[in-house]
């Protein structure tokens, strides 16, 4: 029998080995630590410890005996311990048998053996489990063949796919979050019983799902996760507004692209280029506004005017329905959206200065990461446009560089303030006030004086002239 020892060399689980011969019980490193060991897939960071007898008991004595006395979190519903050690969080549980019923996820728990606990977990690849046991110590125990399933690299269910994945519909998105991010295939029968038990998602919280939504756009080609959940019909479920997006319409002969497949080739795209999720989030969303917004007329074709409007509005609902924070991450979120086209325009067209102090405005601090977005929205398979707007692009950027080193836009500040507007001219709070300033502002960005006090304060003079100040 393979040993696995060599997966045990952290000084946590002699320990953890010790407090077990003390306690007479029965105690393995079973799940995600196994799995990324033998994947090579760095240090994990959680580890998860299955003892049969009480894990809350188990987790109390290792934290006695290690030198920092660390404090157990026990969560008593569950049956369930946690304590930290260095920068890792050890769960311990007691091995069980669990049974279900028809409307919840929360399964009905007995104790069990080992072989009982292995079985209720999701994967054969997430039922390996290391024995710390001083007489089988490093031995690893596959009762599903889990280790063959890590070589082909397949998601398959210890148990009958039906009753798992109906028992708790986490383990449907569980399954595609896993074949994403560790790049596996589902196993034929398990990926028909995910289809056929998608309805059963609805009893899954909100929370869980962008739990696991969150893990696919980590991924390195989330797109692959977004196409099984597109498959196994999931994703109406709680993306609707993608699903919108599918499908090419045809009107006298002139047809417009399939904006689901785009986006996310865009978000594969964006996934090289960046780790921030919201960044991965925008791009998947930055064409919702395109299903509302559709129309054909015999002048122009297809049009989707003021998408990008109504996609920021749309950020907003969905993030609200599926309890995402409704916090400066949506709003940059909204703000990708908004703007998603912007520096599209000024591509094609010619790249103006005034124009770009325009855009570096009202981006602000995004701007970078609006330009990262735009260039994973080129996606088309001509290689000359590609190749001209990607160029058109690194002008831009360029461009973005060269008037910001001199006009200072980015989280612009008036050159002359409100106060002064008032005491030069001896004015009383009203809309003169304003019109100066916003005047002001306008010739910054149009370039007709620069970014500086003594030119905002001639023009400033001027102005007041004008109304009569
Ligand atoms: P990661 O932490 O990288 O997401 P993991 O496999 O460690 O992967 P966890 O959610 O931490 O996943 O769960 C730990 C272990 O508990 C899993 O490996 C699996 O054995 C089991 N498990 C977790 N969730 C379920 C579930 N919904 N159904 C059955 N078993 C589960
Ligand atoms: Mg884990």
């Amino acid at each position: 029998m393979a040993n696995y020892k060599n997966a045990l060399n952290a000084p946590i689980f002699k320990t953890i080995s010790k407090a077990t011969e003390e306690l007479g019980l029965e105690t393995y490193v079973i799940g995600g630590f196994v799995r990324d060991y033998i994947l090579k897939r760095g240090d994990a960071k959680d580890i998860d410890i299955v003892t049969v007898g009480s894990g809350i008991e188990l987790a109390k004595k290792v934290a006695s005996l290690l030198p920092n006395n660390p404090k157990v979190q026990v969560f008593k519903t569950y049956g369930t311990a946690m304590l930290k050690s260095g920068t890792r969080e050890i769960e311990f549980v007691g091995a069980r048998k669990e049974s279900y019923t028809e409307n919840s996820r929360n399964p009905q728990v007995e104790n069990g053996s080992l072989q009982d606990d292995q079985n209720r977990r999701d994967f054969t690849i997430n039922a390996l489990a290391i024995s710390l046991n001083d007489n089988s110590f490093g031995e690893l125990l596959d009762p599903f063949e889990g280790i063959a399933d890590l070589g082909t690299k397949t998601i398959r269910t210890p148990l009958n796919p039906d009753i798992t994945y109906s028992d708790d519909p986490l383990r449907i998105l569980r399954a595609v979050r896993f074949a994403t991010q560790l790049d596996f295939k589902i196993e034929k029968e398990s990926f028909e019983a995910l289809s056929r038990n998608a309805y059963r998602i609805e009893i899954i919280t909100n929370e869980r799902i962008v739990d696991e939504l969150h893990k696919i756009m980590k991924s390195p080609v989330p797109s692959k996760g977004f196409l099984l959940l597109e498959k196994t019909g999931l994703l109406p479920h709680f993306l609707p507004e993608l699903i919108a997006l599918k499908g090419i319409d045809e009107k006298e002969g002139q047809t417009h692209k399939d904006n689901f497949y785009h986006t996310l080739e865009v978000v594969d795209n964006i996934a090289q280029n960046t780790d921030d999720v919201w960044l991965r989030w925008a791009a998947l969303l930055h064409d919702i506004g395109k299903a509302p917004t559709k129309k054909f007329s015999k002048k122009v074709g297809w049009t989707f005017h003021g998408h990008e409007f109504v996609g920021s509005k749309m950020v907003y609902k969905l993030f609200k329905r599926l309890r995402m924070p409704l916090n400066e991450k949506m709003k940059f979120v909204q703000k990708m959206v908004l703007m998603s086209s912007r520096p599209i325009v000024i591509a094609t067209e010619s790249v103006t200065d005034s124009a770009v102090r325009r855009l570096v405005f009202d981006a602000g601090d995004y701007i970078e990461d609006l330009m990262t977005l735009c260039e994973a929205d080129i996606t088309t398979k001509n290689p000359k446009r590609f190749k001209k707007y990607h160029n058109n692009f690194k002008v831009v950027r360029h461009k973005i560089k060269e008037v910001e080193a001199r006009d200072h836009i980015r989280n612009f500040q008036p050159p002359v303030s409100g106060d002064e507007i008032i005491k030069t001219f001896n004015l009383k709070p009203g809309r003169e006030i304003g019109i100066i300033k916003e005047a002001i502002k306008e010739a910054i960005l149009e370039g007709e004086i620069p970014n500086e006090y003594d030119a905002a304060y001639a023009f400033m003079i001027e102005k007041g002239k004008e109304l009569g100040l």
